[in-house]
């Protein structure tokens, strides 16, 4: 893939930036200046004074926001907190075991292996769709480029142009929706 590529709307390659390069210039930590005009009692007049103060600030511009790619997916809590309460409620049966509960046990059991092996299809999903659709997703996003001057979105290899404010829609089309578990909900 070339390192740069030409705006197909304006034809020029000179303020053609890959999308990711705008998206972590836009992150910056600075600095910010503010200043303020107020009004001080000296002695018996009344005096203006100038405020000054300073900010620091972690930005992230409106345009790296724009062009932000989806978050990675990562295991759900339920299958990292379902596995904590079976941890738990194993001790306990462990603990109790001479009590005479063994009924309440058995639901304990039965009803928290439902639970844990719906939280397992859920992370094989993750595991076995959801991340590889996403690493697409990313190589894809990693190759977008961006015309200022247009302010476009675009793939080198694509006629598909999007505003900035629209790169899922341009990458959906070269990688496929975002695939939800369970179907088409
Ligand atoms: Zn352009």
């Amino acid at each position: 893939m070339a390192n740069t590529a030409t705006c197909p709307e304006c034809h020029l390659l000179d303020r053609v930036i890959r999308v990711r390069s705008v998206y972590s210039g836009g992150i910056a930590s600075g600095t910010a200046k503010s200043s303020a005009v107020g009004v001080t009692f000296t002695g018996d007049r009344l005096a203006p004074t100038v405020l000054r103060g300073t900010t620091n600030s972690i930005s992230q511009s409106d345009l790296s926001k724009r062009l932000e790619p989806l978050p990675a997916p990562t295991s759900s809590i339920g299958l990292v907190a379902g596995i904590g309460v079976g941890l738990a409620m194993l001790i306990t049966i462990l603990l109790m075991g001479k009590v005479q509960a063994w009924p309440i046990y058995v639901i304990l059991v039965v009803s928290y292996g439902i639970f844990l092996s719906s939280e397992l299809r859920r992370e094989n999903f993750r595991r076995t769709i959801l991340m590889p659709w996403y690493e697409k997703y990313f190589h894809a996003w990693e190759n977008l480029y961006y015309c200022e001057t247009c302010d476009i979105v675009f793939a080198a290899d694509s006629k598909m142009v999007v505003r900035s404010g629209g790169i899922d829609n341009l990458l959906f089309e070269f990688v496929g929706r975002k695939p939800q578990y369970g179907g088409s909900r």
